[in-house]
């Protein structure tokens, strides 16, 4: 629920919409029954320069704050759409905006707010250090004007459909750096010339077609001039991102609970049994209900650290709260869904399942509820942190 006041985006919302109609379920459907990219859709969304909004409009974006952006990504969910395939891209850049030099943003930005070039891939996950990103393990050497970097990712989406990828590398050790956040940098990372030449992707097959991929880097050469900002400061400029990747990720799952309680109503009202719609019974009607309320408080939320955002305030906790309450939501309004529906909410063709499978994602990324909640307890409440 916005605020009366808020920007509603409404011209963009309903230009998303009649984008989003020429993909319908059975494009989606196919996508993920074969695992593959939604390559039209990413165009498509590219073309009406949906995924260059927030692009400054000096590089050839619109320029437009974060809320242009959730409003797109909550009615690309809302139709039924998924947006995971290309929203990387609405904060990725955000690192290089910020925190790369100008000859760097002149460089790439027009192009990727063009489409020449898809700024996909974001690269800090490893298999051994998991959430605990102070321990990553990829090493960038520096060797003349050049890092060689050895190491792996895991779980890196979209890598394998991506021209550039931001990734985080320790240029120092943990053990070196005065503190454990230090001694990490941010390299963007060519993978038009890095693949065949010292990174190797590996895709992984999970439960919805979300293009994660496992990354082997065996001497990987990055130029110095591809890093962006200091060396060793590169936690924190991920840090400066994710805020607004929290933030875009819940109205995503705004737009998939969106979409989940109308299915719900809908087929509540039209189903007949026992001689009446099943929606008559209470039993039915106050699930949905539920789902209902949960996911409009979850959007004020999403609201509230939308604004905090845009006005340049601090807004950890609340980008934090809101992708908690929305993946919640989500996922509430998604069960509540599959019940209303009875068998059919398990027939592939409603794309009731689909979207289930596809919501339930975010819970576990980009930050597990697990982390969300200790955030909350331990730096807005001042309880003891237990790591
Ligand atoms: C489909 C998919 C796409 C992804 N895309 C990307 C991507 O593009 N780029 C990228 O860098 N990463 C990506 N990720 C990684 C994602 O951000 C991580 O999976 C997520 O942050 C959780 O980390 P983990 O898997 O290492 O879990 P772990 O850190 O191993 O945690 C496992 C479980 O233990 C809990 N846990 C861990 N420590 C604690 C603690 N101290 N207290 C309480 N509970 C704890 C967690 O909450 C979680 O439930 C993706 C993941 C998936 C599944």
């Amino acid at each position: 629920m916005m605020s009366p006041d808020a920007e509603d985006y409404a011209d963009i919302r309903a230009g998303v919409v009649r984008l989003c109609e020429q993909f319908p379920g059975a494009y989606w459907r196919d996508k993920d029954e074969t695992r593959s990219y939604p390559t039209e859709f990413v165009q498509a969304l590219t073309e009406a320069g949906y995924l260059s909004v927030m692009i400054p409009e000096a590089y050839g974006g619109s320029g437009l704050p974060l809320g242009a952006a959730c409003a797109i990504l909550e009615e690309i969910h809302r139709s039924g759409c998924n947006g995971g395939a290309c929203h990387a891209q609405m904060y990725t850049m955000g690192t290089l905006l910020r925190h790369g030099s100008e000859a760097q943003k002149q460089r790439y930005l027009p192009e990727v707010a063009s489409g020449a070039l898809r700024l996909q891939a974001f690269g800090v996950t490893e298999p051994n250090s998991g959430t605990d990103t102070t321990r990553i393990g990829t090493r960038a050497v520096r060797d003349g004007d050049d890092y060689v970097v050895n190491g792996q990712k895991i779980w890196i989406s979209r890598a394998e459909h991506s021209d550039l990828m931001v990734l985080l590398v320790r240029t120092a050790d943990r053990e070196a750096s005065a503190k454990s956040t230090d001694g990490m940098s941010v390299l963007l990372v060519d993978m038009r010339t890095a693949v065949g030449n010292g990174l190797t992707i590996k895709p992984i097959n999970t439960m919805m077609n979300h293009g994660a991929t496992e990354l082997f880097f065996d001497d990987l050469r990055v130029p110095v001039s591809n890093r962006i900002g200091e060396e060793g400061a590169g936690f924190r400029y991920i840090l400066d991102g994710m805020n607004a990747e929290r933030i875009l990720i819940a109205a995503e799952c705004i737009g998939d609970a969106r979409f989940f309680v109308s299915a719900a109503a809908r087929y509540a009202t039209d189903r007949q049994v026992f001689g009446g719609p099943i929606g008559a019974n209470q039993g039915v009607q106050f699930p949905i209900a539920r789902a209902h309320i949960q996911t409009e408080a979850a959007a004020g939320m999403v609201a509230r650290a939308q604004a905090l955002f845009e006005a340049g305030q601090p807004c950890g906790a609340e980008a934090n709260m809101a992708k908690l309450l929305a993946s919640e939501a989500s996922w509430a309004a998604g069960d509540t869904c599959i019940q209303t529906h009875g068998g059919f909410g398990f027939a592939v063709d409603f794309d009731i399942e689909r979207k289930f499978r596809e919501t339930r994602l975010y819970q576990v990324a980009p930050i597990s509820t697990n982390l969300i909640l200790s955030h909350v307890a331990t730096h807005e409440l001042g309880m003891p942190k237990s790591f």
